[in-house]
């Protein structure tokens, strides 16, 4: 099974080297359980690209297994980085369900945001200490191991994931702060206030289309955790959304600029995204042929 091969393949790469624990433990882990028929791995005919050509499927008969595009599968070359790097990616999502089963069935937004920011870090680290000097890294490789090394994760998971790493961090810090009663309410309402203005101007600033766009999303990240503080710092019914905001006419119109904001751009956004993922995915192709 060409599976198989390519897990064998990673191990081979992995060995004894524990440069990075996580992933070292990831993959042994998952390795182990895949030989002890605990998680099982398939083919899916139906995922035709390799960039997003892997996932782990949890199914209504609780069975989990690992999923490989018909794509990944038939241009699989032992010589290619990024197989790896999408394998490690699964492998995560894998690992975690073996520690915790529910971490994986929360679909918060939290929890949804923590489980793939951790996955992405593992790629990073599958990149730094195992691929790097060995394969002939892809763009979107190298733009994860500079995100990586330059800002913690945050362009990286801001462009992969569509969700900015350094906003949720930045919410989950004021509702952890807010529930230790660190600080008060009239402190988070004026952080909120300062880190959205802060990212309006940061937008209005750029100047080149990755950059907008970058600050588009971390926009779209804030516009969509707002709620979620509101929720914890109003008083909790039904009304505490339309009550906060009209005893505080300044996030409402924070909220209501880059709700416009975010309407007018869609289009533009969405088309510089698709062309930015059809460019990954033809240069993870164009690297193929060279290995
Ligand atoms: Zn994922």
């Amino acid at each position: 099974m060409k599976q198989i091969e390519v897990i064998n393949n990673l191990s081979k790469i992995i060995g004894l080297d524990q440069n990075s624990i996580d992933v070292y433990n990831t993959f042994k882990n998952v390795e182990k359980a895949i030989n002890n028929n605990e998680i099982s791995t398939e083919i899916d005919t139906e995922i035709n690209n390799i960039l997003n050509g892997m996932c782990f499927r949890i199914k209504e008969t609780r069975e989990v297994s690992i999923v490989f595009g018909k794509k990944y599968i038939d241009t699989y070359n032992p010589n290619s980085s990024f197989h790896y790097t999408i394998l490690i990616h699964e492998f995560k999502h894998a690992y975690d369900y073996l520690l915790d089963k529910s971490t994986v069935v929360d679909s918060s937004p939290k929890a949804f945001h923590l489980k793939e920011l951790s996955a992405l870090k593992i790629e990073a680290e599958l990149i730094k200490y195992y691929l790097f000097d060995k394969f002939n890294l892809t763009e979107i490789e190298k733009y994860i191991l500079q995100s990586y090394e330059a800002d913690n994760l945050d362009s990286a998971s801001t462009l992969i994931q569509d969700d900015s790493s350094s906003i949720f961090l930045f919410f989950d810090k004021l509702e952890a702060d807010y529930l230790s009663k660190y600080v008060s309410k009239d402190v988070i309402i004026s952080n909120l206030i300062q880190k959205g203005h802060s990212l309006l101007n940061d937008y209005y600033y750029a100047i080149d289309e990755m950059s907008i766009l970058l600050h588009s999303i971390r926009i779209s990240s804030y516009h969509k955790y707002l709620n979620g503080i509101i929720r914890i710092i109003g008083d909790g019914n039904k009304n505490s959304w339309l009550e906060f905001n009209k005893n505080n006419p300044q996030i409402e119109k924070l909220f209501k600029s880059m709700d416009e904001l975010l309407c007018r751009n869609y289009k533009v956004h969405m088309q510089y995204m698709n062309n930015l993922y059809s460019f990954w995915e033809m240069d993870i192709l164009n690297n193929l042929k060279k290995c």
